[in-house]
């Protein structure tokens, strides 16, 4: 495992955390080259017997560093915004091995990504895909598509990360879908390529993607027959981790059961994992910085909060919480770990088993490398924290602190105000 405890001192690799720590002070996001590694490779096994591509989902953790150590294991991007492309490519992504999603593409954005020339766009309505066919024709080319289709199955996760339901506002009902692909066959601009669909997130069991696949591979025969010819099947992401003591699938698990109706139809299955791939090769270290009693309750009083790990707070997500160093005696109470922000939505949990803690000790939040710090955001006017990835015996700042002067940056006081 990346993170245990040697000593009874919590390690990240061959790392101290605390040491880490007092180098570059609390909160920060810390990450596991090798746990990283590890994601990455079971995907890659996964997809030996067949053809196939990896494109992380980048929103997962978009850092230049992690996304440079994914693509280095020749995986490629899935992108849901010009911004996304932009960290891809600097990052040292094959053009050819991006896709693009998003309900909400800007005409800008379809421009950007036609002329670096990606692996295709996942569309997700009639008028975008109208919109893609005049943006390639300004610029004289054809945008290689996909069209996002809602299967409607339940994939038996949190309601916010559940997105392959008829009623959610992605993709095309796959009923609808092959009258979409009959119109971008006849639009010039467009080159039809593949069917994606997407259904949700941290989903721990392999039947909503099965369900998923086997309605795709029927819309995919009934295109076949109207003489639309489909090279790609995208099969999203999804695939959940352990956070607390969910059992998810394997990645091999699935292309096992599909693999063979992949082969029959001479297909590529491209494959956007980000939570499987990064979560658990994360954690966010925090400091605490009061104790306080009040009746009953112990609050954590620490010095991260729902602006670093919004994930808590805005689902009610479970995080395990270890502490940094363990303590020679076992006795655990129940506390309340929380911000410093102003809203009682501001906890990393609630009544939880923890050692009998004090001011100046460090926790290490679990599982928190995916949806972690791309969900951040400086509410309170909180510098947004460090990251640091360690490899072995070293680690590296891979982003700085935010300063003071960060947070203002680009703000402009109007000349009237000044007098
Ligand atoms: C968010 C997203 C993913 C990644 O989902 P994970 O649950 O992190 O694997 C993949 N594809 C699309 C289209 C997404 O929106």
């Amino acid at each position: 495992m990346a993170f245990s405890y040697c000593n009874k001192e919590l390690y990240c690799e061959g790392v101290p955390i605390s040491k880490i720590a007092q180098e570059i002070g609390t909160p920060f996001y810390l990450y596991s080259y090798e746990e990283l590694m590890k994601g990455v490779k079971k995907y890659k096994e996964a997809l030996t017997e067949i053809k196939g591509i990896i494109c992380y989902a980048v929103k997962a953790n978009s850092n230049l560093a992690i996304l440079r150590a994914i693509f280095r294991e020749e995986a490629g991007a899935d992108i849901v915004s010009g911004g996304e492309l932009f960290r891809a490519l600097r990052a040292g992504v094959d053009p050819k091995r991006v896709v693009f999603a998003g309900v909400g593409k800007t005409e800008k954005e379809m421009e950007y990504a036609l002329r670096v020339g990606i692996l295709m766009f996942n569309v997700e309505s009639e008028e975008e895909l109208e919109v893609l066919n005049h943006v390639a024709k300004k610029l004289n080319k054809k945008a290689p598509i996909a069209i996002r289709v809602n299967p409607d199955v339940d994939p038996e996760t949190h309601p916010y990360i559940s997105t392959g339901l008829k009623e959610s506002k992605f993709g095309i009902d796959i009923r609808e879908s092959p009258k979409v692909y009959k119109k971008a066959k006849q639009m010039e601009n467009i080159e039809v390529l593949g069917v994606h669909c997407h259904i949700g997130s941290q989903i721990t069991k392999i039947s909503p993607f099965i369900d998923a696949a086997k309605r795709v591979f029927e819309l995919i025969d009934n295109l076949n027959n109207e003489n639309i010819s489909i090279k790609y099947f995208d099969i999203g992401g999804g695939i959940g981790i352990t956070y607390k003591d969910e059992n998810p699938p394997k990645p091999s698990e699935l292309v096992e059961a599909i693999k063979e109706d992949i082969k029959k139809r001479n297909l590529t299955l491209i494959m956007e994992p980000g939570r499987s791939i990064v979560g658990n090769a994360g954690i966010f270290v925090t400091k605490i910085l009061y104790t306080k009693k009040k009746d009953k309750k112990t609050f954590y009083i620490v010095d991260g909060a729902m602006n670093d790990l919004a994930r808590p707070a805005l689902y009610g997500a479970y995080h395990e919480i270890k502490p940094i160093n363990l303590k020679e005696e076992h006795i655990t109470i129940k506390a309340d770990v929380v911000g410093p922000i102003c809203e009682t939505g501001d906890f990393l949990a609630k009544e939880r088993g923890l050692p009998i803690m004090e001011k100046g000790e460090l926790l290490a939040i679990m599982s928190a490398g995916a949806y972690g710090f791309t969900m951040a955001s400086n509410y309170n006017s909180r510098p947004k924290v460090p990251e640091v990835l360690v490899k072995d015996k070293e680690w590296f700042l891979i982003r700085e602190r935010e300063t003071y002067e960060d947070l203002v940056r680009g703000e402009r006081i109007p000349e009237f105000l000044l007098e």
